[in-house]
């Protein structure tokens, strides 16, 4: 389980918020235990401003062949879980 932040400030719910308040988002795989920094102006291009990583997970891009799921934080301070416990529920189920 992550750890979240006691309340999660609405600009890290958006690349725009992310990339305005300038914060680093990492991603980490559950199974291979690798992890990345994300481009988020990179992400950007390829979605829009609007897209959210909260509560989004992917299959592992970090090592060829992982069946792991790569989940995302941002760092402010610490690395806070970009998901809840509603969305750590439902990827269980
Ligand atoms: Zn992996």
């Amino acid at each position: 389980m992550g750890k979240n932040a006691p309340q999660t400030p609405l600009w890290a719910k958006t690349l725009d918020g992310l990339i305005e308040q300038g914060v680093r988002v990492t991603v980490s795989c559950t199974q291979c235990n690798k992890h990345d920094i994300v481009d988020l102006n990179l992400l950007r291009e390829r979605t829009s401003g609007s897209y959210s990583l909260w509560n989004r997970r992917c299959r592992c891009r970090l090592t060829l062949g992982c069946k792991g799921w790569n989940r995302f934080r941002y760092v402010s301070g610490m690395a806070w879980a970009m998901w809840d416990d509603e969305g750590a529920k439902r990827w269980e189920g």
